[in-house]
């Protein structure tokens, strides 16, 4: 019988070109105290829900500020032939996000993305342009991700036992999806930690290898 695969990605730096969260403070947050942030989060002494906590209330930024950055975002130029390859053997696709809804969604919006299913953290415009982060299944976290990739590998898992799960991501917020995994598409932070952690993965660059490694496998055709 021919195998049924879902596949969970990751968005920023792996659909995305850029890291879309880390930019967003890049431009409108306080440089050092985000650094500082991210650099406790990095050696797990912070979540990462305290870590963007730090972050918002750093920030100043508007919706339309927001929205524009989102706009000037690139997406892998092979992420929407790897889609649509998948969606021809109906595998689904969801994104597994540790950043923030309102960006994917812009920029999948420009790609004319519809219907892919997105688990992510959001954000809360206050008023202007402060801003605070949501975390909608934080309830479920591991301790170090505001959005577990884990924990939805899991509940999925539970619903259906028969189907194999593909992660493809690149950073630490992909740790805990990675140990859930069957088959581990892994770059950059990911990369290493699969490595220091002996966890199986194929490497890649860009969504050409993903591609190129499922055919290889007869996962796609
Ligand atoms: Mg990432
Ligand atoms: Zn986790």
């Amino acid at each position: 019988m021919e195998k049924n695969w879902h596949i969970f990605s990751d968005f920023d730096g792996t659909i995305a070109m850029n890291d879309v969260g880390a930019q967003l403070f890049i431009n409108y947050g306080d440089q050092e105290k985000c650094r500082t942030a991210v650099d406790d989060w990095m050696v797990g002494s912070i979540s990462s829900c305290e870590m963007y906590r730090r972050e918002c209330a750093t920030a100043a930024v508007t919706t339309e500020q927001l929205i524009e950055l989102a706009h000037q975002q690139k997406i892998d130029p092979y992420f929407l032939e790897f889609y649509q390859l998948c969606s021809r053997k109906k595998y689904d696709t969801t994104i597994l996000s540790d950043g923030f809804e309102i960006y994917i969604h812009y920029i999948l919006e420009k790609y004319n993305i519809s219907n892919l299913e997105v688990r992510a953290n959001d954000i809360r415009f206050l008023n202007g342009t402060q801003i605070t982060p949501v975390f909608p299944y934080n309830e479920h976290s591991c301790g170090r991700c505001a959005n577990c990739k884990g924990y939805h590998i899991r509940q999925f898992r539970k619903k259906h036992p028969q189907t194999q799960v593909i992660l493809i991501g690149d950073g630490f917020s992909d740790r805990c999806g990675a140990e859930e995994a069957d088959i581990v598409f892994a770059k950059d932070d990911l990369l290493q930690y699969c490595q220091n952690q002996n966890l199986t993965y194929t490497s890649f660059e860009n969504f050409a290898d993903v591609i190129e490694s499922c055919k290889k496998l007869r996962i796609l055709d």
